[in-house]
Protein backbone atom coordinates (compact mmCIF):
# COMPACT_ATOMS: atom_id res chain seq x y z
CA UNK A 1 0.00 0.00 0.00
CA UNK A 2 1.58 3.23 -1.16
CA UNK A 3 1.24 5.66 2.56
CA UNK A 4 0.10 6.55 5.01
CA UNK A 5 -1.75 9.47 3.75
CA UNK A 6 -3.99 7.16 1.66
CA UNK A 7 -5.76 5.74 4.51
CA UNK A 8 -6.21 9.29 6.22
CA UNK A 9 -8.36 9.81 3.23
CA UNK A 10 -10.26 6.49 3.80
CA UNK A 11 -10.44 7.57 6.92
CA UNK A 12 -12.20 10.86 6.39
CA UNK A 13 -15.23 8.58 4.03
CA UNK A 14 -16.16 5.84 6.25
CA UNK A 15 -17.49 6.17 9.43
CA UNK A 16 -16.45 3.46 10.80
CA UNK A 17 -13.06 2.46 11.78
CA UNK A 18 -9.75 2.17 9.44
CA UNK A 19 -7.04 0.02 11.05
CA UNK A 20 -4.04 -0.58 10.15
CA UNK A 21 -1.54 -3.77 11.51
CA UNK A 22 0.24 -1.03 14.16
CA UNK A 23 -3.40 0.58 15.09
CA UNK A 24 -4.60 0.08 18.48
CA UNK A 25 -7.99 -2.61 18.30
CA UNK A 26 -6.76 -3.90 14.58
CA UNK A 27 -5.99 -7.33 16.29
CA UNK A 28 -9.28 -7.15 17.93
CA UNK A 29 -11.50 -5.71 14.66
CA UNK A 30 -10.01 -9.07 12.36
CA UNK A 31 -10.41 -11.63 15.42
CA UNK A 32 -11.94 -14.77 13.71
CA UNK A 33 -13.99 -17.48 15.63
CA UNK A 34 -10.92 -20.22 15.44
CA UNK A 35 -8.37 -18.40 17.24
CA UNK A 36 -5.55 -20.52 15.95
CA UNK A 37 -6.38 -18.29 12.45
CA UNK A 38 -4.53 -14.45 12.70
CA UNK A 39 -5.31 -12.79 10.11
CA UNK A 40 -2.85 -9.81 9.26
CA UNK A 41 -4.32 -7.42 6.31
CA UNK A 42 -2.87 -4.65 5.10
CA UNK A 43 -5.77 -2.57 6.37
CA UNK A 44 -9.26 -3.81 8.20
CA UNK A 45 -12.16 -1.56 7.45
CA UNK A 46 -14.87 -1.97 10.43
CA UNK A 47 -17.82 -0.28 8.05
CA UNK A 48 -20.87 0.87 9.08
CA UNK A 49 -22.95 1.38 6.44
CA UNK A 50 -23.42 0.54 2.41
CA UNK A 51 -21.86 4.13 2.23
CA UNK A 52 -18.70 2.89 3.95
CA UNK A 53 -18.56 -0.38 1.93
CA UNK A 54 -18.93 1.67 -1.06
CA UNK A 55 -15.75 3.33 -0.44
CA UNK A 56 -13.37 1.04 1.15
CA UNK A 57 -14.06 -0.59 -2.04
CA UNK A 58 -13.72 1.94 -4.08
CA UNK A 59 -10.39 2.40 -2.25
CA UNK A 60 -8.89 -1.07 -2.53
CA UNK A 61 -9.58 -1.03 -6.45
CA UNK A 62 -7.72 2.40 -6.18
CA UNK A 63 -4.71 1.03 -4.28
CA UNK A 64 -4.63 -2.56 -5.83
CA UNK A 65 -5.97 -3.89 -2.61
CA UNK A 66 -7.58 -7.52 -2.85
CA UNK A 67 -10.94 -7.31 -0.56
CA UNK A 68 -11.98 -10.16 1.63
CA UNK A 69 -14.92 -9.64 4.12
CA UNK A 70 -15.53 -11.38 7.88
CA UNK A 71 -18.79 -11.19 9.81
CA UNK A 72 -18.35 -13.61 12.51
CA UNK A 73 -15.37 -15.17 11.58
CA UNK A 74 -16.61 -18.75 11.46
CA UNK A 75 -15.26 -19.52 7.95
CA UNK A 76 -11.51 -18.51 8.80
CA UNK A 77 -9.82 -21.41 7.94
CA UNK A 78 -6.25 -19.94 6.71
CA UNK A 79 -5.15 -16.46 7.61
CA UNK A 80 -5.93 -13.04 5.44
CA UNK A 81 -1.99 -12.34 4.83
CA UNK A 82 -2.72 -8.88 2.47
CA UNK A 83 -5.31 -6.67 1.36
CA UNK A 84 -8.15 -4.97 2.62
CA UNK A 85 -10.34 -7.20 4.98
CA UNK A 86 -13.81 -5.52 5.32
CA UNK A 87 -15.41 -6.68 8.57
CA UNK A 88 -18.97 -6.02 8.71
CA UNK A 89 -20.46 -7.10 11.90
CA UNK A 90 -21.60 -3.67 12.71
CA UNK A 91 -24.11 -3.86 9.81
CA UNK A 92 -26.70 -5.62 12.48
CA UNK A 93 -30.05 -4.35 11.02
CA UNK A 94 -32.40 -6.87 11.23
CA UNK A 95 -36.68 -6.62 10.33
CA UNK A 96 -39.01 -9.27 9.95
CA UNK A 97 -42.31 -8.22 7.84
CA UNK A 98 -44.13 -11.29 9.00
CA UNK A 99 -46.84 -10.91 6.83
CA UNK A 100 -44.60 -11.28 4.03
CA UNK A 101 -42.89 -13.72 6.17
CA UNK A 102 -39.45 -11.95 5.21
CA UNK A 103 -36.72 -11.05 6.94
CA UNK A 104 -34.00 -8.51 5.87
CA UNK A 105 -30.68 -9.29 7.25
CA UNK A 106 -27.77 -7.30 7.80
CA UNK A 107 -24.15 -8.92 7.11
CA UNK A 108 -23.38 -9.07 10.37
CA UNK A 109 -26.15 -10.57 11.78
CA UNK A 110 -25.90 -14.18 13.43
CA UNK A 111 -29.09 -16.44 13.12
CA UNK A 112 -29.46 -16.50 16.87
CA UNK A 113 -30.90 -12.64 16.28
CA UNK A 114 -32.77 -13.48 13.24
CA UNK A 115 -34.25 -16.89 15.25
CA UNK A 116 -34.94 -14.64 18.49
CA UNK A 117 -36.69 -12.10 16.55
CA UNK A 118 -38.82 -14.33 14.44
CA UNK A 119 -40.11 -17.20 16.98
CA UNK A 120 -42.68 -14.27 18.72
CA UNK A 121 -44.18 -14.47 15.47
CA UNK A 122 -44.83 -18.01 14.93
CA UNK A 123 -41.95 -17.64 12.57
CA UNK A 124 -38.10 -19.21 11.60
CA UNK A 125 -35.52 -19.46 9.42
CA UNK A 126 -33.71 -22.67 8.19
CA UNK A 127 -30.62 -22.20 9.63
CA UNK A 128 -27.16 -24.41 10.66
CA UNK A 129 -26.74 -26.10 13.76
CA UNK A 130 -24.98 -23.18 15.28
CA UNK A 131 -26.85 -19.76 16.28
CA UNK A 132 -23.32 -17.73 16.30
CA UNK A 133 -22.81 -18.29 12.37
CA UNK A 134 -23.50 -15.25 10.24
CA UNK A 135 -26.36 -15.27 8.28
CA UNK A 136 -25.44 -14.19 5.21
CA UNK A 137 -21.93 -15.69 5.01
CA UNK A 138 -23.53 -19.23 5.98
CA UNK A 139 -26.24 -18.76 3.54
CA UNK A 140 -23.53 -17.50 0.60
CA UNK A 141 -22.38 -20.97 1.30
CA UNK A 142 -25.75 -22.96 0.36
CA UNK A 143 -26.07 -24.02 4.25
CA UNK A 144 -27.03 -27.68 5.52
CA UNK A 145 -28.46 -27.27 8.94
CA UNK A 146 -30.61 -29.63 11.49
CA UNK A 147 -34.08 -29.26 9.34
CA UNK A 148 -32.27 -29.76 5.39
CA UNK A 149 -34.15 -33.19 5.06
CA UNK A 150 -37.46 -31.47 5.18
CA UNK A 151 -36.63 -28.20 4.18
CA UNK A 152 -33.33 -28.39 1.35
CA UNK A 153 -30.80 -25.81 1.47
CA UNK A 154 -30.66 -22.79 3.72
CA UNK A 155 -29.58 -20.73 0.71
CA UNK A 156 -33.15 -21.82 -0.91
CA UNK A 157 -34.85 -19.55 0.85
CA UNK A 158 -32.66 -16.42 0.32
CA UNK A 159 -34.56 -14.02 -1.86
CA UNK A 160 -32.82 -11.05 -2.77
CA UNK A 161 -29.51 -9.45 -2.13
CA UNK A 162 -28.18 -6.31 -1.97
CA UNK A 163 -24.22 -6.53 -2.40
CA UNK A 164 -21.36 -3.22 -3.19
CA UNK A 165 -19.49 -4.83 -6.62
CA UNK A 166 -15.74 -4.18 -8.24
CA UNK A 167 -17.09 -0.92 -9.41
CA UNK A 168 -18.47 0.43 -6.07
CA UNK A 169 -21.97 0.07 -7.54
CA UNK A 170 -24.94 -1.06 -5.28
CA UNK A 171 -26.71 -3.58 -7.22
CA UNK A 172 -29.66 -5.66 -6.29
CA UNK A 173 -29.44 -9.43 -7.37
CA UNK A 174 -33.00 -11.40 -7.01
CA UNK A 175 -34.95 -13.87 -9.25
CA UNK A 176 -35.96 -10.80 -11.42
CA UNK A 177 -33.04 -8.58 -10.94
CA UNK A 178 -29.82 -9.58 -11.96
CA UNK A 179 -30.95 -12.88 -12.16
CA UNK A 180 -27.27 -14.80 -13.11
CA UNK A 181 -25.99 -12.97 -9.80
CA UNK A 182 -28.63 -14.20 -7.47
CA UNK A 183 -28.08 -17.96 -9.35
CA UNK A 184 -24.70 -17.51 -8.14
CA UNK A 185 -25.36 -16.02 -4.73
CA UNK A 186 -26.89 -19.17 -3.24
CA UNK A 187 -24.51 -21.20 -2.72
CA UNK A 188 -21.63 -19.53 -4.92
CA UNK A 189 -20.16 -18.07 -2.18
CA UNK A 190 -17.52 -15.62 -2.91
CA UNK A 191 -15.77 -13.38 -5.46
CA UNK A 192 -18.65 -11.39 -6.53
CA UNK A 193 -18.80 -8.02 -3.83
CA UNK A 194 -19.81 -7.17 -0.51
CA UNK A 195 -23.25 -8.41 0.34
CA UNK A 196 -24.65 -5.56 2.66
CA UNK A 197 -28.00 -6.97 2.87
CA UNK A 198 -30.13 -10.76 2.06
CA UNK A 199 -33.90 -10.68 1.56
CA UNK A 200 -34.37 -14.36 3.56
CA UNK A 201 -38.25 -16.11 3.11
CA UNK A 202 -39.18 -17.42 7.01
CA UNK A 203 -41.39 -20.72 7.47
CA UNK A 204 -44.71 -20.52 9.96
CA UNK A 205 -42.25 -22.52 13.22
CA UNK A 206 -42.17 -21.28 16.58
CA UNK A 207 -41.03 -25.09 17.96
CA UNK A 208 -40.01 -28.47 16.81
CA UNK A 209 -39.34 -31.88 18.15
CA UNK A 210 -35.71 -32.29 18.49
CA UNK A 211 -32.82 -32.86 20.53
CA UNK A 212 -29.88 -34.99 21.12
CA UNK A 213 -29.54 -38.33 22.74
CA UNK A 214 -26.10 -39.36 24.43
CA UNK A 215 -25.20 -43.65 24.13
CA UNK A 216 -22.40 -44.69 26.23
CA UNK A 217 -18.89 -46.27 24.62
CA UNK A 218 -20.61 -49.74 24.62
CA UNK A 219 -23.34 -48.81 22.62
CA UNK A 220 -21.49 -46.77 19.97
CA UNK A 221 -20.97 -49.89 17.30
CA UNK A 222 -24.26 -51.33 17.45
CA UNK A 223 -26.36 -47.87 17.32
CA UNK A 224 -24.34 -46.54 14.41
CA UNK A 225 -24.83 -49.30 12.20
CA UNK A 226 -28.22 -49.64 13.59
CA UNK A 227 -28.76 -45.58 12.40
CA UNK A 228 -26.91 -46.41 9.06
CA UNK A 229 -29.91 -49.13 8.46
CA UNK A 230 -33.07 -46.49 9.72
CA UNK A 231 -31.82 -43.67 8.02
CA UNK A 232 -32.21 -46.16 4.41
CA UNK A 233 -35.90 -45.38 5.28
CA UNK A 234 -36.08 -42.23 7.32
CA UNK A 235 -38.50 -40.20 6.87
CA UNK A 236 -38.72 -37.31 4.55
CA UNK A 237 -39.61 -34.67 7.65
CA UNK A 238 -37.01 -35.91 10.22
CA UNK A 239 -33.15 -34.77 9.97
CA UNK A 240 -30.82 -36.74 12.19
CA UNK A 241 -26.72 -36.76 12.66
CA UNK A 242 -24.54 -38.78 14.91
CA UNK A 243 -21.35 -38.33 16.35
CA UNK A 244 -19.02 -39.53 17.91
CA UNK A 245 -17.45 -37.21 20.68
CA UNK A 246 -14.40 -37.80 22.96
CA UNK A 247 -15.81 -35.69 25.57
CA UNK A 248 -12.99 -33.67 27.85
CA UNK A 249 -13.39 -33.34 31.46
CA UNK A 250 -14.76 -29.97 32.01
CA UNK A 251 -16.66 -28.60 34.26
CA UNK A 252 -18.40 -27.41 31.07
CA UNK A 253 -19.63 -30.97 30.03
CA UNK A 254 -22.77 -32.43 31.73
CA UNK A 255 -21.13 -34.64 34.60
CA UNK A 256 -22.46 -37.81 33.13
CA UNK A 257 -20.65 -37.28 29.96
CA UNK A 258 -17.24 -35.26 31.65
CA UNK A 259 -14.50 -37.68 30.01
CA UNK A 260 -16.40 -40.19 28.12
CA UNK A 261 -16.70 -41.07 24.13
CA UNK A 262 -20.13 -41.27 23.51
CA UNK A 263 -22.36 -41.27 20.09
CA UNK A 264 -25.12 -37.89 19.89
CA UNK A 265 -27.56 -38.76 17.88
CA UNK A 266 -29.18 -35.58 17.01
CA UNK A 267 -32.78 -35.57 16.06
CA UNK A 268 -35.59 -32.85 14.78
CA UNK A 269 -39.10 -33.02 13.35
CA UNK A 270 -40.42 -30.02 12.63
CA UNK A 271 -43.84 -31.16 13.33
CA UNK A 272 -46.35 -32.05 16.11
CA UNK A 273 -44.62 -33.31 19.58
CA UNK A 274 -46.77 -36.71 19.39
CA UNK A 275 -45.87 -37.43 15.58
CA UNK A 276 -42.19 -36.40 16.95
CA UNK A 277 -42.20 -38.82 19.26
CA UNK A 278 -43.53 -41.46 16.81
CA UNK A 279 -40.81 -41.10 14.61
CA UNK A 280 -37.61 -40.78 17.12
CA UNK A 281 -38.86 -44.36 19.12
CA UNK A 282 -36.81 -46.48 17.13
CA UNK A 283 -34.25 -44.03 17.49
CA UNK A 284 -34.18 -44.40 21.29
CA UNK A 285 -34.78 -47.63 21.60
CA UNK A 286 -31.67 -48.63 19.99
CA UNK A 287 -29.92 -48.73 23.75
CA UNK A 288 -30.27 -46.50 26.88
CA UNK A 289 -29.31 -43.61 27.10
CA UNK A 290 -27.49 -41.77 29.02
CA UNK A 291 -29.04 -38.25 28.77
CA UNK A 292 -31.79 -37.89 26.21
CA UNK A 293 -33.24 -34.30 25.87
CA UNK A 294 -35.31 -34.84 22.65
CA UNK A 295 -38.98 -33.13 23.03
CA UNK A 296 -40.59 -29.97 22.25
CA UNK A 297 -38.23 -27.35 21.83
CA UNK A 298 -38.65 -23.20 20.91
CA UNK A 299 -37.14 -23.09 17.56
CA UNK A 300 -34.50 -20.37 18.80
CA UNK A 301 -32.88 -22.76 20.67
CA UNK A 302 -31.63 -24.78 17.49
CA UNK A 303 -28.53 -24.56 18.87
CA UNK A 304 -29.62 -27.24 21.99
CA UNK A 305 -29.64 -30.28 19.13
CA UNK A 306 -25.80 -29.88 17.98
CA UNK A 307 -24.91 -28.16 21.02
CA UNK A 308 -21.26 -26.47 19.07
CA UNK A 309 -18.83 -24.37 20.83
CA UNK A 310 -20.55 -20.78 21.32
CA UNK A 311 -17.44 -18.94 22.09
CA UNK A 312 -14.21 -18.55 19.91
CA UNK A 313 -11.06 -20.64 20.52
CA UNK A 314 -8.70 -22.84 18.20
CA UNK A 315 -10.39 -24.91 16.12
CA UNK A 316 -8.95 -27.41 12.90
CA UNK A 317 -12.22 -28.47 10.96
CA UNK A 318 -12.59 -30.80 8.06
CA UNK A 319 -15.17 -32.71 5.79
CA UNK A 320 -17.14 -33.08 3.17
CA UNK A 321 -20.08 -34.86 1.78
CA UNK A 322 -20.50 -38.84 0.97
CA UNK A 323 -22.77 -40.43 -1.48
CA UNK A 324 -24.25 -42.99 0.81
CA UNK A 325 -23.35 -44.91 3.81
CA UNK A 326 -23.21 -48.68 4.83
CA UNK A 327 -21.90 -51.42 6.99
CA UNK A 328 -19.03 -51.58 4.91
CA UNK A 329 -18.67 -48.00 5.86
CA UNK A 330 -19.43 -48.27 9.31
CA UNK A 331 -16.58 -50.83 9.77
CA UNK A 332 -13.97 -48.50 8.32
CA UNK A 333 -15.10 -45.57 9.97
CA UNK A 334 -14.87 -47.63 13.11
CA UNK A 335 -11.83 -49.27 12.44
CA UNK A 336 -9.99 -45.56 11.94
CA UNK A 337 -11.90 -43.44 14.56
CA UNK A 338 -13.91 -45.63 16.45
CA UNK A 339 -14.00 -45.33 20.35
CA UNK A 340 -11.42 -48.28 20.17
CA UNK A 341 -8.74 -45.96 18.38
CA UNK A 342 -6.35 -43.54 19.97
CA UNK A 343 -6.88 -40.87 17.59
CA UNK A 344 -7.00 -36.40 18.34
CA UNK A 345 -10.58 -36.14 17.43
CA UNK A 346 -13.51 -34.41 19.49
CA UNK A 347 -15.79 -34.55 17.32
CA UNK A 348 -16.68 -37.13 13.72
CA UNK A 349 -20.12 -36.74 12.92
CA UNK A 350 -22.00 -38.03 9.64
CA UNK A 351 -25.29 -36.16 9.06
CA UNK A 352 -28.36 -37.54 6.74
CA UNK A 353 -29.00 -35.15 3.84
CA UNK A 354 -31.49 -35.84 0.82
CA UNK A 355 -35.09 -35.22 0.77
CA UNK A 356 -35.81 -31.53 0.27
CA UNK A 357 -31.55 -30.96 -0.48
CA UNK A 358 -32.05 -33.09 -3.61
CA UNK A 359 -34.39 -30.89 -4.90
CA UNK A 360 -33.36 -27.94 -6.46
CA UNK A 361 -35.39 -24.36 -6.22
CA UNK A 362 -37.11 -23.66 -9.73
CA UNK A 363 -35.06 -21.14 -10.98
CA UNK A 364 -31.98 -22.99 -10.13
CA UNK A 365 -28.75 -22.12 -7.71
CA UNK A 366 -25.21 -22.83 -7.50
CA UNK A 367 -24.83 -24.76 -4.37
CA UNK A 368 -22.66 -28.00 -4.70
CA UNK A 369 -24.09 -30.97 -3.17
CA UNK A 370 -27.57 -32.02 -3.82
CA UNK A 371 -27.00 -35.31 -4.72
CA UNK A 372 -24.92 -36.34 -1.62
CA UNK A 373 -27.01 -38.65 0.79
CA UNK A 374 -24.93 -37.94 3.85
CA UNK A 375 -22.11 -35.33 5.87
CA UNK A 376 -18.73 -35.89 7.55
CA UNK A 377 -17.39 -33.50 9.47
CA UNK A 378 -14.21 -34.15 11.85
CA UNK A 379 -13.30 -32.14 14.96
CA UNK A 380 -9.67 -32.36 16.16
CA UNK A 381 -8.29 -31.62 19.51
CA UNK A 382 -8.34 -27.75 19.79
CA UNK A 383 -4.07 -28.08 20.01
CA UNK A 384 -2.62 -25.64 17.63
CA UNK A 385 0.39 -28.11 18.01
CA UNK A 386 -1.60 -31.03 16.34
CA UNK A 387 -2.84 -28.22 13.53
CA UNK A 388 -0.29 -29.00 10.90
CA UNK A 389 1.08 -32.26 11.01
CA UNK A 390 -1.47 -34.63 13.41
CA UNK A 391 -4.38 -33.94 12.58
CA UNK A 392 -4.05 -33.72 9.05
CA UNK A 393 -2.40 -37.07 9.50
CA UNK A 394 -5.48 -38.51 11.23
CA UNK A 395 -8.06 -36.97 8.44
CA UNK A 396 -5.80 -38.24 5.34
CA UNK A 397 -6.31 -41.92 6.87
CA UNK A 398 -9.80 -41.48 7.66
CA UNK A 399 -10.60 -40.31 3.70
CA UNK A 400 -8.21 -42.86 2.55
CA UNK A 401 -10.20 -45.57 4.62
CA UNK A 402 -13.81 -43.84 3.71
CA UNK A 403 -12.93 -43.60 -0.13
CA UNK A 404 -15.38 -45.20 -2.17
CA UNK A 405 -18.11 -43.66 0.24
CA UNK A 406 -16.99 -39.83 -0.71
CA UNK A 407 -19.11 -38.01 -2.56
CA UNK A 408 -17.76 -36.28 -6.03
CA UNK A 409 -18.75 -32.99 -5.25
CA UNK A 410 -18.84 -31.36 -1.58
CA UNK A 411 -20.65 -28.45 -0.43
CA UNK A 412 -18.13 -24.95 0.48
CA UNK A 413 -19.59 -24.75 3.82
CA UNK A 414 -18.37 -28.47 4.71
CA UNK A 415 -15.40 -28.43 2.13
CA UNK A 416 -13.02 -26.68 4.83
CA UNK A 417 -10.41 -24.40 3.77
CA UNK A 418 -11.31 -23.13 0.67
CA UNK A 419 -8.20 -21.96 -0.62
CA UNK A 420 -7.13 -25.68 -0.83
CA UNK A 421 -7.19 -25.98 -4.60
CA UNK A 422 -8.95 -29.64 -4.59
CA UNK A 423 -11.28 -28.66 -1.89
CA UNK A 424 -12.57 -25.71 -3.87
CA UNK A 425 -12.60 -27.57 -7.15
CA UNK A 426 -14.48 -30.25 -5.59
CA UNK A 427 -17.31 -27.77 -4.16
CA UNK A 428 -18.88 -27.33 -7.28
CA UNK A 429 -19.73 -29.63 -10.38
CA UNK A 430 -17.69 -28.75 -13.10
CA UNK A 431 -20.06 -26.71 -15.34
CA UNK A 432 -21.29 -25.23 -12.23
CA UNK A 433 -17.47 -23.52 -11.51
CA UNK A 434 -17.62 -23.05 -15.24
CA UNK A 435 -20.57 -20.47 -14.62
CA UNK A 436 -20.01 -19.02 -11.37
CA UNK A 437 -15.97 -17.93 -13.05
CA UNK A 438 -18.50 -16.36 -16.00
CA UNK A 439 -20.19 -15.02 -13.27
CA UNK A 440 -17.59 -13.82 -11.43
CA UNK A 441 -15.45 -11.95 -14.49
CA UNK A 442 -18.60 -10.41 -15.62
CA UNK A 443 -18.94 -8.39 -12.49
CA UNK A 444 -15.47 -8.47 -11.19
CA UNK A 445 -13.20 -8.13 -14.19
CA UNK A 446 -9.99 -7.43 -12.33
CA UNK A 447 -10.29 -10.23 -9.49
CA UNK A 448 -10.81 -7.56 -6.51
CA UNK A 449 -12.59 -9.57 -4.55
CA UNK A 450 -10.07 -12.57 -4.09
CA UNK A 451 -11.54 -15.37 -3.32
CA UNK A 452 -10.48 -19.73 -3.71
CA UNK A 453 -7.06 -20.62 -4.04
CA UNK A 454 -4.21 -18.06 -4.84
CA UNK A 455 -3.18 -20.62 -7.50
CA UNK A 456 -6.91 -20.71 -9.57
C1 LIG B 1 -19.15 -23.80 15.07
C2 LIG B 1 -19.51 -23.85 13.60
C3 LIG B 1 -20.71 -24.44 13.21
C4 LIG B 1 -21.06 -24.49 11.86
N1 LIG B 1 -22.22 -25.12 11.51
C5 LIG B 1 -22.58 -25.18 10.20
C6 LIG B 1 -23.76 -25.83 9.80
O1 LIG B 1 -24.49 -26.38 10.62
N2 LIG B 1 -24.07 -25.86 8.48
C7 LIG B 1 -23.30 -25.24 7.53
O2 LIG B 1 -23.66 -25.26 6.36
N3 LIG B 1 -22.15 -24.63 7.89
C8 LIG B 1 -21.76 -24.59 9.19
N4 LIG B 1 -20.60 -23.98 9.54
C9 LIG B 1 -19.78 -23.40 8.49
C10 LIG B 1 -20.22 -21.95 8.25
O3 LIG B 1 -21.50 -21.91 7.67
C11 LIG B 1 -19.26 -21.26 7.30
O4 LIG B 1 -18.00 -21.24 7.90
C12 LIG B 1 -19.70 -19.84 6.97
O5 LIG B 1 -18.84 -19.34 5.99
C13 LIG B 1 -19.65 -18.92 8.17
O6 LIG B 1 -20.12 -17.67 7.81
P1 LIG B 1 -19.78 -16.41 8.76
O7 LIG B 1 -20.23 -15.19 8.09
O8 LIG B 1 -20.27 -16.71 10.12
O9 LIG B 1 -18.19 -16.49 8.79
P2 LIG B 1 -17.08 -15.48 8.24
O10 LIG B 1 -15.79 -16.18 8.51
O11 LIG B 1 -17.25 -14.14 8.81
O12 LIG B 1 -17.34 -15.43 6.68
C14 LIG B 1 -17.05 -16.57 5.93
C15 LIG B 1 -17.02 -16.22 4.47
O13 LIG B 1 -18.31 -15.83 4.04
C16 LIG B 1 -18.19 -14.85 3.04
N5 LIG B 1 -18.85 -13.64 3.52
C17 LIG B 1 -19.14 -13.30 4.79
N6 LIG B 1 -19.79 -12.13 4.82
C18 LIG B 1 -19.89 -11.70 3.54
C19 LIG B 1 -20.45 -10.57 2.92
N7 LIG B 1 -21.04 -9.59 3.61
N8 LIG B 1 -20.39 -10.47 1.57
C20 LIG B 1 -19.80 -11.42 0.83
N9 LIG B 1 -19.25 -12.52 1.37
C21 LIG B 1 -19.29 -12.66 2.70
C22 LIG B 1 -16.72 -14.62 2.80
O14 LIG B 1 -16.29 -15.48 1.75
C23 LIG B 1 -16.10 -15.06 4.10
O15 LIG B 1 -14.77 -15.50 3.97
C24 LIG B 1 -20.21 -23.92 10.88
C25 LIG B 1 -19.00 -23.34 11.27
C26 LIG B 1 -18.65 -23.30 12.61
C27 LIG B 1 -17.33 -22.69 13.00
Amino acid sequence: MSTQLSLENLRALVTGPVLSPSDGGFAEEVSAFNRAVVHTPDVAVGVTSEADVVEAVRFAAVNGLPVRMQATGHGAESAITDGLLITTRRLDALSIDAAARIARIGAGVPWSAVLTAAEPLGLTAITGASGTVGAVGYTLGGGVGPLSRSHGFSSDYARGFTLVTADGSVVTANAEENSDLFWALRGGKGGFGVVTEMLFELVPLAEFYAGSVFFDTPHIEAVLRSWIDWSATADDQVTTSVAILRLPDFDAIPEPLRGRTVLNLRFAYPGAAAEGERLAAPLRGLAPAIIDTIGVLPTSKVGLIHNDPTEPGPGWVTGGLLSAVDQDFAGELLATVGPEQQVPLIVVEVRHLGARTAIDVPEGSAVGGREAGYTLTVVGVPNPSLFTEVLPAVAAQLTTAIAPWISPQTTINFAGDGSDAERYRRAWAPEVHERLDTIRRSWDPAGLFAYGPAAG
